[in-house]
């Protein structure tokens, strides 16, 4: 028997249940969230979930700083453990990213963002195992850190049931059913849900069902590597979050005396996958690099453990940038895709702007129209001075 609901969120990751949250604690009718996995089987729950504000426009550091309150305080406002591990940022660049550093950083401080140049003195006080060379520019952002990915979708989720959403795994939507131009429900492996409202929270699937609504999403899933290693017992505690331009690589401490650390040149877009069948381990080649690319800036690096490391995926823009929006040309559509490998962090703001956008029909919390879905077509892309797309 079809199932009857009034708002439909296709996709379990971070954006799908922190949707699902705050529409069910506005009571906006009967919300179903269908995922055709687990939660967090896509992106989500293989995220890096560095929390920072460091962005080259106001749009993208505002949704950072407010998702950021949120964080913070998780488990009062949303529930479940604490999420956030305050680590603060280093950013570092050599002469061709100054300008664009400095414009950041200025953008930053004007929105109240706590961010400095640290020189390599200031830098091993705050991080000892830190190198930084004295034609390298250092910016320290004090309040970055990074969340538990897996446990932020898995609290949103609670708390979105706890407030009577109705989340159903391992359901997989085959496409959108419309009439008139207007949404009217999907069909899945478990056959039809009638619903006037769908969200495509889809993430690296995101252009499968776009297709089927006949629009292009222009989201591309490709593939990214992770490396991880452990590190030496002499390191000590004190690490911080990196944005190494220099070296192309991020990396962060985590849980277990681990670093793990990933590629900041956007190769990714090179390696356009299908999500359903990617390569989910390291390639050879890519573990070493990593690890003499991290030791340069941390030294004691070259004594630590390899632990291998995994693929994972992408959801990639044209210009690094998510889509959220209504989808054009029919009623009860919506998307909040393509967050380009760096979403995590805004996933409780984007959570409110879907829930305003659907209910009220305007977001308020922000003005989102830089992200609106016409900005490809009409050749206003979100713009950086960054060479490295995932830094936005
Ligand atoms: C290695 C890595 C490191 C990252 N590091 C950071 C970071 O440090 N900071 C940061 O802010 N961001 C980071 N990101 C990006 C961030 O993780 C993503 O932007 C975010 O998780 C995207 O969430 P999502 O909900 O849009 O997509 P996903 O988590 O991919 O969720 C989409 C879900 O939709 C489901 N789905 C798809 N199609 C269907 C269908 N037809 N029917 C039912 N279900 C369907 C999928 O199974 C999936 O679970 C990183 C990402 C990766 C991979």
């Amino acid at each position: 028997m079809a199932v009857n609901c009034d708002i439909l969120i296709v996709g379990g990751g971070v954006m799908g249940a922190s949707m699902a949250w705050n529409l069910a604690r506005r009571k906006a009718g009967r919300v179903v969230l269908l995922e055709k996995s687990y939660l967090g089987a896509g992106s989500s729950g293989k995220s890096g979930a560095i929390v920072r504000q460091h962005y080259s426009n106001r749009l993208t550091a505002t949704m950072a700083q407010k998702s950021l309150r949120v964080f913070e305080q998780f488990d009062q406002i949303v529930g479940g453990p604490p999420v956030f591990t305050r680590t603060g940022m280093v950013l570092v660049v050599n002469e061709k990213d100054k300008a664009g550093l400095d414009a950041n950083v200025q953008m930053q401080q004007e929105l109240g963002v706590d961010v400095r140049p640290v020189s390599g003195q200031v830098l091993a006080d705050i991080d000892p195992n830190a190198r930084l060379s004295e034609d390298e520019i250092a910016i320290y952002e004090a309040e970055a850190g990074f969340v538990e990915a897996v446990q932020v979708v898995s609290s949103y989720a609670e708390a979105a049931r706890r407030d009577g959403a109705d989340f159903r795994l391992g359901v997989e939507v085959n496409s959108v059913v419309t009439e008139k131009g207007k949404v009217v429900g999907v069909e899945t492996n478990e056959g039809r849900y009638n619903c006037p409202c769908v969200v495509l929270a889809t993430g690296p699937w995101a252009a499968q069902l776009g297709k089927d609504l006949g629009v292009k999403l222009p989201v591309q899933s490709c593939r990214t590597q992770v490396a991880l290693y452990r590190r030496p017992a002499d390191f000590g505690r004190r690490s911080a979050v990196y944005c190494d331009f220099v070296q192309g690589i991020y990396f962060k401490p985590t849980h277990g005396e681990m670093i793990h650390a990933g590629s900041l040149a956007g190769e990714e877009i090179k390696q356009p996958v299908n999500p359903d069948q990617y390569n989910e381990a390291a390639d050879g080649d890519f573990l070493p690099s990593v690890r003499q690319r991290l030791s340069r800036r941390y030294p004691a690096m070259h004594r630590g453990y390899g632990r291998g490391g995994y693929g994972a995926l992408y959801a990639i823009t044209p210009d690094w940038h998510p889509i959220i929006d209504k989808l054009p040309g029919l009623e009860g559509a919506y998307c909040a895709v393509g967050f380009s490998g760096h979403g995590f962090k805004m996933a409780p703001i984007v959570g409110q702007l879907m829930a305003e956008l659907i209910v009220d029909g305007k977001a308020s919390a922000l003005d989102i129209a830089a992200l609106r879905y016409a900005r490809f077509d009409e050749n206003d892309p979100v713009k950086t001075p960054y060479g490295y797309g995932v830094m936005g």
